[in-house]
């Protein structure tokens, strides 16, 4: 579940996604800017790249593939 949205600047944005973590089912925090895309779960510390794609009727589809522990 997307809970909330925060627009750092003009490139930059962070969410949350509640139960996404695919490790323990913590809420990930996602950060997207030109560097690019990377998700970070506070309860297990697990660091992971989330592939975004658009879909024309379906809106986004976020993947995820763990890259490392904190
Ligand atoms: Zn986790």
């Amino acid at each position: 579940m997307l809970n909330d949205v925060r627009v750092i600047n003009e490139t930059t944005a962070e969410l949350q996604l509640t139960g996404a973590c695919l490790v323990c089912e913590g809420t990930l925090e996602l950060r997207f800017s030109p560097d690019g895309a990377r998700a970070f779960c506070a309860t297990c510390h697990t660091i992971v790249t989330p592939r975004v794609r658009r879909h024309p009727h379906r809106g986004l589809a976020i993947e995820f593939r763990a890259v490392g522990l904190a």
